[in-house]
This record gives structure tokens, C-alpha cells and sequence, in this order.
């Protein structure tokens, strides 16, 4: 197994295919806007999925289980760490988080590229474990507009609001092991580039060595 290839096997169900698909890995504070900005992306872009992580925190009032996350109780989540069942996991503002294997492996081996949404920790674990992931760090304007972001909100308690803002500056100073920044000012264009930075890894030549290979032989 290649380095490349670690964290993640190809599941039985998933015949040879020529093309892997890419891991986009979308780290920001909380409130940094990221949500947002993938769920546009998401509408826009053909052929990208987004990994539903489990978590032991509580919904929030609109989220949907299997659509925001998974919700488990802290035991089951257990579990599943015994079982192997994460590609990362970790404890993020005191709940626990996890990206199940299982699915990015089956996205990835099918040829479909697929956005993870996970912690600053997370982010490394994926970097390390999957070396040609593609890294993209989120970031807001400011504080303060992170502060009202996180207020208007309106989903946190006042303690959970005070912890994710405590949180934000030793979040921050990770920037640098990421590939790429985008400083969501306006969302519109923070889409936008989100949008090009995928369009652009897709075309990257070694990621396109096989179509190419198929392009050479049809002029031989
Ligand atoms: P929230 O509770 O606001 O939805 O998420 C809190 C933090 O946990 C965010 O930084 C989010 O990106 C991160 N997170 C969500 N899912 C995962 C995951 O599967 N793994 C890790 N490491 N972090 C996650």
C-alpha cells in the first residue's frame, strides 16, 4: 500500500476505477463561515460529495441526523474508535468528532472527490495519513465579525459561545501548515474561490496521468 493510500482501502465493493477522487479538507475556528461556504459549493460543483461526520455533541435546532452529522452517544462513538471506524477523530470544544472511513474510502475509490469538515487536528491527521489531501484553511475577517457571527448564530449557549471564542486564536495559528487560505469577507467570492481552488487541483497533471496516457496512445 502506497503512503499515499494509509488511512484509506478500497472497500470490496468498489471495482478498479482509473481515477481516485480528492480529499478537500476544510478546516476554520468555529464561525468562521465554512458551513456556509461548503454548502454553496456543494450546489455548484459537479462530482463532490461532503463527509457527514458522528459526534457526541447535541443537534442544533435545523441540523438533520445524517445530514449535518451523525449523532451518537459517547459510548457508541467509543466503539467505533475500538472498531477502527475512523479515518481521524478528535475532541474539539470538549465533544468528540470523528470522520468515518467507510464513506470517504467508498467516495474516494468510486472517483468522486469529497470535502471533509473537520478540526485543525483533524486536518493534520488527513494531511499525514493521505499526502496528496488538498488542505484549505477558512478564515474570518476578524474577531469581532467572528464574535457576531457566533452570536447572531444564536446556536450556542453562552458558554459554548465563550469557549469557541477562547478557542479561535490558538485555532488560528495553524494556518500555515494548510495549502491554501481563503478569508471569508463576503461570502459570494469566498465561494468563488473555494470553487477554483477544487476546479484547479482537478486539473493538476498528476492527477490526470491516466486520461493523458489515453490521449498519447490515441496519437500513436
Ligand atoms: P461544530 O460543533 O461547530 O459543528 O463543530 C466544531 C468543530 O468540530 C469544527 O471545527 C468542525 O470543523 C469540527 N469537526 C466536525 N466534524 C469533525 C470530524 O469529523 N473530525 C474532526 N477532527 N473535527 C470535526
Amino acid at each position: 500500500m502506497s503512503s499515499k493510500e494509509k488511512g484509506l482501502e478500497r472497500p470490496d465493493s468498489v471495482g478498479p476505477q482509473e481515477m481516485r477522487g480528492i480529499l478537500f479538507v476544510v478546516s476554520s475556528p468555529s464561525g468562521g463561515g465554512k458551513g456556509t461556504l461548503i454548502q454553496r459549493v456543494l450546489k455548484q460543483v459537479p462530482n463532490l460529495s461532503y463527509s457527514v461526520s458522528y459526534t457526541t455533541r447535541a443537534p442544533r435546532n435545523a441540523e438533520v441526523e445524517g445530514r449535518e452529522y451523525f449523532f451518537v452517544t459517547p459510548e457508541k462513538f467509543e466503539g467505533m474508535v475500538a472498531a477502527g471506524e475512523f479515518l481521524e477523530w478528535a475532541q474539539v470544544h470538549g465533544k468528540l468528532y470523528g470522520t468515518s472511513r467507510h464513506q470517504v474510502a467508498r467516495e474516494v475509490f468510486e472517483g468522486r472527490d469529497i470535502i471533509l469538515e473537520v478540526d485543525v487536528q483533524g486536518a493534520a491527521s488527513v494531511r499525514e495519513l493521505v499526502t496528496d489531501s488538498v488542505s484549505i484553511f477558512i478564515l474570518p475577517p476578524s474577531v469581532e465579525i467572528l464574535r457576531q457571527r457566533l452570536i447572531a448564530r444564536a446556536t450556542d449557549s453562552p458558554e459554548e459561545l465563550e469557549l469557541r471564542l477562547r478557542h479561535a486564536p490558538a485555532e488560528l495559528k495553524h494556518y500555515k501548515a494548510f495549502g491554501y487560505v481563503i478569508i471569508n469577507d463576503e461570502v459570494e467570492g469566498a465561494a468563488k474561490r473555494l470553487s477554483c481552488i477544487i476546479e484547479a487541483e482537478r486539473v493538476r497533471r498528476a492527477r490526470q496521468e491516466p486520461q493523458i496516457k489515453r490521449v498519447g496512445e490515441s496519437f500513436s
